[in-house]
């Protein structure tokens, strides 16, 4: 038997939840499948537990894409203070932890809760568990033969997300649903992710594992200032993962370990005011005690800081400034919070996210070439496209 139905949306995560809202809100009528055997995995892990859901400050500069514009158009006409509204009309508490990240005081679980009872109220139809065999497309719409029946649909929204965490029903089928349409996939990377150290780097940091402490990351002419963490394997933190987005194998990764601070200009205060005081010892005041010894075993004089002629002084204070860590790559789809590259934004229309090439089908969310720094950027991006198709499909 077929399922006839308007709008058919492949994957019941954030941006398919908000396209089938919108659209049914309009009195479509809407089904939305899912792989998976429960919807919306990834809010529920997001922001650990908390969902970061939306950023106050989104700005198209807060995202990456071959094509910068793209992102514009949805995202100037649902803006994080149209989902903020729905947050509240659901009476879902939240605070601003940092930087316009929102997060709910008590789960992400509610923010699920919020986008089931809004496609309930719209007569939106959800199936987990339901996979998708084959796509055909003619003249009448699409056919979706799926596990649970053939659909017939007048638009189909792509909504599978990127490839990150494959454990919570990551897949590159929206890819795959891409290309048998004529469509260019821009190579995909983990982005907002771990990186792992190698040689000497991994040896002698591995045993610090633990340690965190403020660092300004640059690479490729981007800076993120905020926490670093230590790890068995290499480098973590907001930081790291922020510039891991703008980092590849073999590009240089340097690390201000005194952000904010003339690094040159406090050693050079310390040999005024601490001159017989170690090196290592004026560092543990102001960075944590293992990484100033760890330093000053490998990477700096270890003697008392009187000792440091100018020279000395300004090599130190590079290292300081501009320590170079030696990144080998990253940890990968299975820790990456999000997948850059992906579907190209060239090939489908800003405004309504709908193909260029084929009529009725339409790209949202993760899946597309549009990927957001950390800090609640994501999900404003997949509300954002999600609302823009939902209003013309
Ligand atoms: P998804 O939410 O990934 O939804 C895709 C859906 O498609 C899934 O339900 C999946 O099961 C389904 N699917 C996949 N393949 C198939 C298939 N073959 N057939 C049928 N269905 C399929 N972003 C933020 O803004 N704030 C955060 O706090 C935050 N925390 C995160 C924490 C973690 C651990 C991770 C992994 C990501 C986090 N992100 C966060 C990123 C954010 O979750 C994603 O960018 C966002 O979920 C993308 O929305 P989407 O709807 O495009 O894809």
């Amino acid at each position: 038997s077929t399922i006839r139905c308007d709008v058919l949306v492949i994957g019941a995560g954030a941006a398919g939840l908000m396209t089938a809202i919108t659209a049914g809100q309009r009195g479509r009528h809407v089904q939305v499948i899912d792989h998976a055997n429960k919807i919306g995995k990834k809010i529920l892990m997001s922001g650990g537990g908390r969902c970061n859901f939306t950023n106050t400050g989104t700005t198209p500069a807060n995202f990456l894409s071959a094509n910068p514009h793209f992102c514009k158009s949805a995202l100037a006409r649902y803006s994080p203070y149209h989902f903020i509204e729905m947050v509240e009309r659901h009476g879902i508490a939240y605070h601003e932890k940092e930087l316009g990240q929102l997060f709910c005081d008590v789960s992400s679980k509610q923010i699920v809760k919020m986008l089931v009872d809004e496609c309930q109220q719209a007569g939106v139809q959800i199936r987990t568990q339901c996979s998708v065999e084959r796509i055909e497309h003619g003249t009448d719409g699409f056919r979706v033969h799926t596990t649970h029946g053939l659909f017939h649909c007048a638009s189909l929204v792509v909504a599978t997300g990127g490839l990150s965490i494959p454990s919570l029903g990551a897949t590159g089928f929206g890819y795959e649903i891409a290309r048998q349409f004529g469509h260019q996939v821009l190579p995909t990377r983990a982005g907002l992710v771990p990186l792992t150290l190698s040689g000497t780097h991994q040896e002698r940091l591995a045993e610090l594992s633990g340690v965190a402490l403020p660092v300004e990351a640059s690479s490729n002419g981007t800076r993120f200032r905020n926490f670093m963490l230590l790890t068995h394997r290499g480098v973590s933190g907001p930081a790291i993962l922020q510039i891991s987005s703008f980092w590849q194998p073999g590009d240089a990764l340097s690390l201000d370990l005194l952000p904010g601070q003339d690094a040159a200009e406090w050693l050079r205060q310390m040999k005024r005011e601490r001159p017989a005081a170690e090196l290592r010892t004026v560092l543990g005041d102001v960075l944590p005690k293992r990484l100033a010894q760890r330093l000053c075993e490998h990477w700096l004089p270890d003697r008392p800081v009187r000792q440091l002629d100018e020279p000395d002084l300004r090599k130190a204070a590079q290292v300081l400034s501009a320590f170079p860590l030696v990144a080998s790559g990253t940890e990968g789809y299975r820790t990456a919070e999000v997948t850059l590259g992906g579907v190209d934004t060239n090939e489908v229309s800003s405004s309504t996210l709908e193909s260029k090439r084929v009529p009725g089908l339409h790209f949202v969310g993760e899946v597309l070439d549009v990927t957001g720094w950390l800090g609640g950027y994501n999900f404003q991006w997949a509300w954002a496209s999600g609302h823009a198709a939902g209003g013309v499909v």
